[in-house]
């Protein structure tokens, strides 16, 4: 399908910035055409009019849970792909912990079908470290990465076992993947349903401290430089993670890291009335935790923002805090809670698509841009577009946001997969 999108700002970071006509011709970038006026040639196009928007590479969160294969009443391959365009994202990236579990090559090919056949976003599967998540011995890397898993991770778990974590990065790095790490000591975290602290007192819940996530993202990127496998730390949310992640960085050590829109929106302020939905893990922690992200963010030390979505029935989620699950959605909240970081003068439009679309394809290795000849994956963002946030509006079958009801301003108006509007904004 062709298709001139026509008069945006054009924003594909380290190559072009500026007004443009994009033209695409059968799924790709044929042309970008600074300052517009794309010729008469091409008459009875169809044409999106971008004036006043902004035009990026579309955008890529790296961290999806999509519950299909086996909680399909929380969400399907199909009903989060519609989520995922509808929040502006072009491919998401899907965590393992299905049931079963992904870590064999039929179930990454049966999610790589589903994908194919729900016609909406791209779906880049990262399967299980070690078989049935049970954190004993690997599954077969060299198989899954044949396969199409971009990368390695038993998300929702730590790798506890130090000796499976240092050959995970081995065997990550001979098949040229990262390894997703969910940082958690369980030792440290045992128990423990909210931050470590005096609201954690005054609610009379038992806390989980910042040491529990940083000792092993010490850990991992101690590993990381043992073995020079890729690591990428998931879901930072403490000032100390943020530091050490500072220094690998310094160091060149090959470490890259993630953090969530409730991280760096919200502290643990937020779980005064017992909310099930300002439950998750990592939990939310203090302002200076929230103040760390965001600065790690805008100086470079923090690559990605992706939305760590969770879907829970009210089932497992409408309990007391204590019992309730883990966990929420994102995918159709996270680019305006991004974008409100712009609009606090905390990152730059350049800054805010670095995060969320070229980073996020250079560490799964996916192809991400706008340059003549690339798929046209493309994300069209009003900035200024306010809304209010409203579960009967989500495409996503899991209703459990800490947003609902909040006003903000950016939402994506279209989302475009190889050429095709998989998602457009109705007025
Ligand atoms: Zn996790």
């Amino acid at each position: 399908m062709d298709l001139i999108i026509r008069g945006g700002r054009v924003i594909d970071p380290g190559h072009f910035d500026g007004d443009a006509d994009l033209y695409i011709k059968e799924g790709k970038i044929a042309a970008l055409n600074p300052g517009g006026g794309t010729s008469d040639d091409e008459k009875g196009v169809p044409v999106i009019d971008a004036r006043g928007q902004i035009v990026v590479p579309g955008l890529i969160d790296l961290h999806v849970h999509l519950r299909e294969p086996g909680e399909e009443y929380k969400e399907t391959i199909a009903s989060g792909c519609r989520a995922a365009a509808a929040g502006g994202f072009a491919a998401v990236c899907a965590m393992p912990n299905t049931h079963p579990p992904n870590d064999c090559a039929q179930v990454t090919e049966f999610i790589l079908e589903r994908a194919q056949s729900a016609g909406a976003s791209r779906v880049y599967p990262a399967a299980a470290v070690s078989p049935g998540l049970a954190g004993e011995g690997l599954t077969p890397f060299y198989e899954l990465a044949a396969a199409g898993a971009v990368a390695f991770t038993d998300d929702g778990l730590p790798v506890a076992n130090s000796l499976l974590m240092r050959r995970a990065l081995e065997y990550a790095r001979g098949v040229g993947r990262p390894v997703i790490a969910h940082c958690e000591d369980p030792l440290l975290s045992a128990g423990g349903t909210m931050n470590e602290g005096v609201t954690a007192t005054r609610l009379g819940l038992r806390g989980i401290p910042n040491a529990a996530e940083s000792t092993m993202a010490q850990r991992d990127i101690a590993l990381a430089g043992l073995t020079g496998g890729k690591l990428h730390i998931a879901h930072v949310s403490t000032r100390e993670a943020v530091e050490a992640i500072r220094i690998a960085k310094l160091q060149g050590l090959p470490v890259t890291a993630e953090a969530a829109p409730h991280h760096f929106i919200l502290d643990d302020g937020a779980v005064s009335d017992y909310d099930p939905n300002t439950k998750m893990y990592p939990p939310l922690r203090t302002a200076s935790d929230r103040d760390a992200i965001r600065q790690g963010l805008a100086d470079g030390t923090l690559d990605a923002i992706a939305s760590d979505h969770a879907p829970h029935s009210s089932i497992e989620k409408q309990l007391e805090f204590d019992l309730a699950a883990n966990g929420i959605i994102g995918l159709e909240t996270t680019l305006a809670l991004a974008l409100k970081l712009v609009h606090d003068g905390v990152l730059t439009l350049p800054r805010l698509v670095e995060l969320m679309a070229s980073n996020p394809a250079r560490i799964i290795g996916v192809p991400c841009g706008l340059q003549t000849g690339m798929a046209a994956d493309i994300t069209i963002i009003d900035p200024d577009a306010a809304f209010t946030v409203s579960v009967d509006d989500f495409r996503s079958k899991s209703r459990n946001t800490p947003f609902e009801g909040w006003a903000l301003k950016g939402r994506a108006v279209a989302t475009i997969v190889a050429g095709q509007v998989i998602f457009a904004l109705e007025e």
